[in-house]
């Protein structure tokens, strides 16, 4: 009987464990006092109406460090499409639902704190599926698609030229992992109304982009560490300058990116999840915004 339980456990571990792609060990449950937080969290509506029901693939494959966060985070972003009716959301770690076929049915791809080389695999034809798995998210971002990231979404394929350049930025470090300032570079921006004009403070861990990317003459940045804190002095990038989230267009597409999301209230902060969605919405091509790069004075707020 005991011989028959530990092989019947066996067998069954291993059918889970090859019949879904999101590993047990990694995915925690979700507590009611989390869900309760995050419903009491989001907006009752969404900034704009869907110009027609809208499909979200949220992707939490991690291929080097994993935030903790990514469980609550999933939860909070499949909620925020419910309630607002912005968008139905389905979640995955399996990266083949980036082949071409699946992934048209989709309207935007949210890297959810992905890590690393995430389309990488094993085994024989491995490289070949990474190209293909490769071309088809450029191909379907220049299509006329969405691709959004929060947080480790630029700690991910920080080789991949093109990638850096859809999602915006290459992670470098996190010199900052405290209640910092931010600022509003344009706060009459449709994904920056919800801050109210006014700079505000917020616990998190807060990336320094390389310097090659994250430029605010490529793309139109959002918010930033407030450029005259003293504590700006913790970084050490070339042109003095901490974006946290920005907007780009990509072909016929368009890109959104918010460096927030390492702790797990940033998926519980109101102000958050109404700039989130404000800028998937951009992304799905429902939310008219201006992408156009502006300059950014460093020496003022
Ligand atoms: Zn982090």
């Amino acid at each position: 009987m005991h011989h028959y339980s530990i092989r019947l456990f066996t067998i069954v571990a291993t059918i889970l464990c090859f019949s879904n792609h999101v590993s047990f060990a990694q995915l925690r449950e979700v507590t009611e006092q989390e869900i309760a937080k995050i419903r009491e969290a989001l907006p009752d509506k969404a900034p704009t109406k869907p110009k027609q029901p809208r499909k979200v693939l949220l992707f939490s494959k991690t291929a080097g460090f994993r935030h903790s966060s990514i469980s609550v985070g999933v939860k909070s972003l499949t909620m925020l499409g419910e309630k607002t009716g912005a968008f139905t959301a389905t979640h995955t770690e399996d990266e083949s639902i980036f082949e071409p076929e699946r992934l048209k049915e989709f309207d935007l791809v949210i890297m959810v704190n992905t890590t690393g080389e995430i389309f990488k695999s094993k085994g024989e034809g491995s490289a070949e599926r990474e190209a293909r798995l490769k071309k088809s998210l450029v191909d379907f971002l220049k299509s006329g698609k969405g691709i959004a990231g929060t947080h480790s979404a630029t700690d991910t394929y920080k080789n991949w030229k093109e990638y850096n350049d859809m999602m915006g930025g290459a992670f470098v470090s996190h010199p900052w992992h405290m209640d910092v300032p931010v600022r509003i570079l344009d706060a009459n921006h449709p994904l920056t109304k919800v801050f109210g004009g006014k700079g505000f403070t917020i616990k998190d861990e807060i990336y320094q982009f390389r310097n090659d990317t994250a430029n605010p003459k490529d793309r139109r940045m959002l918010l930033s560490l407030k450029s005259t804190w003293d504590g700006t002095k913790k970084g050490n990038r070339k042109d003095n300058f901490y974006p946290i989230s920005w907007i780009s267009k990509y072909g016929d597409g368009r890109t959104f990116y918010c460096s927030l999301g390492h702790r797990e209230e940033i998926y519980w902060n109101p102000m958050v999840l109404e700039h989130y969605l404000a800028g998937f919405q951009y992304a799905m091509g429902d939310l008219a915004a201006d992408a156009t790069p502006i300059e950014v004075d460093v020496s003022t707020d």
